[in-house]
């Protein structure tokens, strides 16, 4: 075979491995799916977010770039953006706020003994108007007889998202357009709570902020119109989570005394008396409930 005939040969063998390569890339629907779901990937979002230099993402409903089209009503957090990959800092435009009801806060967000307290609760009567907080669309409504009980979700414009929970009627629909200051459900007692309130939570792709960084709850106003999130500041809970999470406790029994309870658990009584702010010698009780770890 002459030599110049191999080379073209080897050419066009190589061009035609190359193009069925491609073209099962093309026709295999499980690389389409993958494709989809890598444009699906929130992960991803934040990115394409930080390298989005135009100036306007921030102003104009910067929920549709930042949410990249994920609507859902099934779940409060289906981002599972994990902090760690948000932006060191982002802008979120909190003009015209109102203030959901004008109650007293009686429970702070933060740490609460057995779980992690992810909102703050505003005093209310059952029947009380409960308002939107800034302009957006209803995401969920929905029941949790063990936890929120009546509840709504509303994604806003600004980018955040809040929760309005325990009401006792819901006076919008799914997708609804609502303005700020717009009458969205009744204030209630329903699901787990002891007592009338609204359980109210601030969120940014699903990762919640404390709203008294946003609000102050004494004059129903912003704290400021150009709120700042950053990883460090906004998130500074998040070793609170870590020991919530790691927290184990024991029902004690007849019998038990701290000596007892700490073998039987792995610790020493010093650790149980710092962890349960105890001393010593304070008596306890059969069915009373010791944190451990
Ligand atoms: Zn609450």
């Amino acid at each position: 075979m002459p030599v110049f005939f191999k080379k073209n040969f080897l050419f066009v063998f190589l061009i035609f491995i190359s193009y069925n390569l491609h073209s099962e890339q093309r026709n295999n629907p499980q690389t389409d799916f993958k494709k989809i779901i890598a444009l699906k990937d929130t992960g991803n979002i934040y990115q394409e977010m930080l390298n989005d230099k135009s100036d306007d993402l921030m102003e104009n409903h910067p929920s549709e770039d930042i949410y990249n089209n994920i609507w859902t009503s099934e779940r409060l957090n289906p981002y599972k953006v994990p902090i760690d990959s948000l932006p060191d800092s982002i802008h979120v435009n909190l003009s015209h706020f109102h203030i959901p009801v004008p109650g007293a806060v009686t429970s702070e967000f933060g740490p609460r003994r057995y779980r992690f307290h992810y909102g703050i609760d505003l005093r209310l009567n059952v029947g009380d108007s409960v308002l939107a907080a800034f302009s957006g669309k209803v995401r969920i409504i929905d029941y949790e007889g063990h936890g929120y009980g009546h509840y709504v979700v509303i994604r806003h414009d600004n980018g955040l998202e809040t929760v309005y929970a325990h009401l006792s009627k819901v006076l919008v629909n799914l997708n609804q357009r609502v303005k700020s200051g717009e009458l969205i459900a009744l204030g209630g007692n329903t699901g787990r709570s002891t007592g009338p309130h609204l359980h109210f939570e601030t969120r940014y792709i699903g990762n919640a902020i404390n709203p008294a960084t946003i609000i102050n709850f004494i004059t129903g106003k912003v704290i400021t119109e150009n709120y700042l999130i950053t990883k460090k500041k906004t998130f500074y809970y998040q070793t609170e989570v870590k020991a919530v999470q790691l927290a184990k406790y024991y029902k004690v029994r007849q019998g038990d005394n701290l000596g007892s309870i700490a073998s039987r658990n792995g610790t020493s009584v010093k650790n149980l008396c710092r962890l349960n702010g105890i001393k010593q010698k304070t008596l306890i009780r059969p069915g009373q409930r010791l944190r451990v770890r």
